[in-house]
């Protein structure tokens, strides 16, 4: 049997506000335990929420960037449950009349573009940390992130692999931080999701039963819990067992996906409309100035760097999705590196340095000047590619210029033709026997008269000009 694949992304952001959702407590981290609160995180009775004007801004902006309409008469609601972590008993959050909705966003597939649909963004706040303690039967209630403002984004159920949810993650994650409302730090859960996965015959038209798989904190975890998820319903249903309703975790070690609860429906919520906070009633004037306001997004940034740059569509892609590196990109630009180069240097050498070292671009400590440098330098045949790329190790935290640096190491390229002439003609008259198999059609011989040249300049001769002033030489 042929099985298609359904899949829904929840995906929750916080955002990169100064204080928190409903008082005035600050959003930082890392202070000692329940430090970092009033009475209004604290859930005290008789304290109010205010709302953070921050907090609608950031959510409209979020909006605005993904196609969604704005309701003017957005509400809170409470949404209640029993969990230590929730000393009000509820958290507020949205339900009927969430701020944005009916909004898409683009993705690039195997198969081209695709638009999926986004149901819904609402505003909610973070709840407090239970932290459990080893060796003792207690656990502890930390309330500094209660009230920290997050942002839940629901698409529709219109994923059809793992590899588009990654793909719309990747996506969320660049608008998110092109934005500038939330960090984007995935490691620190200021981005994760929630996938919904279901797969059904093909050509069905009812949706399968439906897991959720809670908390996947990384680009990679999103794909191996989806994909270890679609495989188990396959197997259920092939052996004719009856899926069940239920919300999984993943566990990143065992690469497996394990039951934590039956799923729980709205209704037993209580959602109703928090009487505490008035409708948010948006002035379509602001709305509009927050709209103008807006920074150039991922596809935009991906077209100018296809049509104006001249980058291929997989590298304006991959530079367009990240922040930290199109910003690196545009810096190599300004101190007059080459588009194509300066991109090449950024998504082969340096990433895999990045990754070798894992650190992120900028703790690199190379500077884009730096590689606009290597750039010129390479294409006035001073180094070659080799040497530059040998090269960049170098580079990392250095104070000297990479003209200093390349002077210092002896890399000159000998570009000479005079000086390269000679040596030819020396390694002409000592091998005359390969002169004779060249002249004789057996052209390849001139990679070995390349090869002793490089070995007598210790790999410094151009090779451009090395192959051309052999190949006059043997041909003349
Ligand atoms: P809930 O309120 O129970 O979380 P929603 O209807 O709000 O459920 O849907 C949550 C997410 O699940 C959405 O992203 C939606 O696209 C997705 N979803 C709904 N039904 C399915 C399904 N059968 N298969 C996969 N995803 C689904
Ligand atoms: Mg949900």
């Amino acid at each position: 049997m042929e099985f298609e694949t359904v899949i829904g992304l929840e995906i929750h952001a916080q955002l990169a506000t100064e204080s928190r959702i409903f008082c005035s407590c600050s959003t930082e981290f890392g202070c000692p335990p329940n430090q970092n609160t009033c009475p209004v995180c604290l859930g005290l009775p008789g304290s109010l929420p205010v709302l953070n004007q921050k907090v609608i801004e950031y959510a409209v902006k979020l909006g605005l960037a993904t196609n969604c309409s704005i309701r003017s008469d957005s509400q809170f609601a409470r949404k209640n449950y029993f969990y230590p972590d929730l000393p009000k008993a509820y958290q507020i959050s949205q339900y009927e009349r969430p701020i944005c909705e009916h909004g898409h966003l683009e993705i690039s597939t195997g198969e081209g573009q695709k638009q999926i649909g986004i149901t819904r963004i609402h505003l909610e706040e973070d709840a407090g940390k239970l932290l459990h303690q080893e060796n003792s039967d207690s656990s502890s209630v930390d309330l500094n992130r209660a009230g920290i403002p997050l942002v839940e984004i629901v698409s529709e159920p219109e994923l059809s692999s793992s590899e588009e949810a990654k793909s719309y993650m990747e996506k969320m994650h660049a608008i998110l931080t092109a934005l500038g409302i939330c960090s984007g730090d995935m490691e620190k859960g200021h981005m994760r999701c929630d996938a919904n996965v279901s797969i059904r015959p093909k050509g069905q038209k009812e949706f399968g039963t439906r897991t959720e798989i809670k908390n996947l904190n990384s680009f990679r975890f999103v794909k191996q819990a989806i994909d270890y998820e679609i495989e188990r319903h396959r197997e259920e249903i092939l052996d004719g067992r009856e899926l069940v309703q239920e919300t999984r975790l993943w566990d990143s070690e065992r690469k497996l996906t394990f039951s934590m609860r039956s799923k729980e429906e709205a209704e037993e919520y209580r959602y109703f409309p928090d009487p505490d906070l008035p409708v948010v009633e948006l002035d379509t004037a602001w709305v509009d100035g927050l709209r103008e306001s807006l920074p150039e997004l991922p596809d935009a940034r991906k077209l100018r760097y296809r049509e104006k740059l001249g980058l291929s569509e997989y590298d304006a892609e991959v530079l367009s999705l990240s922040g930290e590196a199109s910003e690196f990109f545009e810096e190599v630009l300004e101190a007059g590196g080459d588009p194509k180069q300066a991109c090449n240097w950024i998504l082969g050498d340096m990433t895999r340095m990045m990754n070798e070292k894992d650190l992120s671009l900028r703790k690199l400590g190379i500077k884009p000047g730096m590689i606009a440098e290597l750039i010129s330098l390479i294409q006035e045949g001073t180094i070659s590619g080799k040497m530059a790329k040998n090269l960049l190790p170098d580079l990392q935290n250095s104070d000297q210029s990479v003209k200093e640096l390349v002077e210092a190491k002896g890399l000159v390229q000998v570009s000479d033709e005079q000086e390269l002439l000679k040596m030819i003609d020396g390694l002409i008259q000592e091998h005359a026997a390969q002169v004779e198999e060249y002249r004789g059609g057996k052209t390849k011989v001139l990679g070995f008269f390349v090869g002793q040249l490089m070995k007598q300049t210790q790999g410094k001769a151009n090779p451009g000009v090395a192959n051309k002033l052999i190949k006059s030489r043997l041909d003349g």
